[in-house]
């Protein structure tokens, strides 16, 4: 999988992408990162790639011409192009599973001040948000795309430290321990020092079950869950989430 990140400030992303899982990833040849500075596709002297708004207002706006010189020279048949925007679709967990294991080259372009010109958007496969609120640029939307994706690509993390991770079908994962075996009173339940296989799997089964009815009752998709699984729900619906 290869990313190309579009951006004005280079060093954010070249910072994060030295660390941990993602670093790996790319000493590993399991993904790479190429980053492009908007600036080098500036059309104008001293580099410019912003403008005043037509119509007047407050903040400058990324022309559209550097914008799309970028896409066009790093852009392949199988290329998926993204615009980082607060009005775009909602990053998830299944949209990251998707872009994982169906493209081979994601663009992914950060904005900054008011956004882009408009006409951008004819250049681009979809917005994408990471959620409702603003940020000033587009590059740790562009970082978190990055890291969700990657992390679900073949390699780069055992499949064991994903398969149960939240939001994979429809439920949070369980709640986890380490050492100490006790802490100021409060111990780790005893079925996760027993040793006993099936009984931790039908534990952190229920306790997916129990945290997602908690936290996310939003989440619960019946039609993914066992007799078993629906049972256990109408136990904690009737233990008011206690069971
Ligand atoms: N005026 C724009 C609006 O209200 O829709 C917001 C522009 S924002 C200050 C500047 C840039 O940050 C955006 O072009 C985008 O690249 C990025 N950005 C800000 N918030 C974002 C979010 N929630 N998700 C993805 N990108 C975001």
């Amino acid at each position: 999988m290869k990313f190309t990140i579009i951006t004005l400030f280079p060093n954010l992303i070249q910072t994060n992408i030295n660390e941990s899982i993602v670093k790996r990833a790319v000493e590993k040849k399991l993904i790479d990162v190429e980053i492009l500075n908007l600036r080098d596709f500036s059309t104008l002297n001293n580099q410019q790639i912003d403008d005043y708004q037509y119509g007047g207002g407050a903040g400058m706006v990324i022309m559209v011409e550097p914008v799309v010189k970028a896409i066009e020279s790093c852009k392949t048949k199988d290329s998926l192009v993204l615009l980082t925007s607060p009005q775009g679709i909602t990053l998830n967990q299944c949209i990251a599973k998707e872009y994982s294991k169906n493209f081979k080259h994601i663009i992914i372009i950060c904005g900054h001040y008011e956004g882009f010109d408009e006409r951008v958007l004819d250049y681009v496969d979809f917005e994408i948000s990471i959620g409702d609120y603003i940020l000033t640029g587009g590059e740790l939307p562009a970082l978190i795309l990055v890291d969700s994706i990657t992390r679900l690509i073949n390699g780069v993390i055992k499949e064991d430290s994903h398969i149960n991770d939240s939001f994979e079908n429809n439920l949070l994962d369980h709640p986890v321990y380490t050492k100490p075996l006790d802490f100021r009173g409060k111990k780790v339940p005893d079925v996760l020092i027993s040793g006993h296989h099936a009984k931790v799997k039908d534990y952190r089964n229920k306790q997916r079950l129990k945290n997602t009815y908690n936290k996310r009752p939003d989440l619960i998709n019946y039609d993914t869950l066992s007799i078993d699984d629906i049972k256990y729900l109408k136990e904690l619906k009737d233990s008011k989430g206690e069971n």
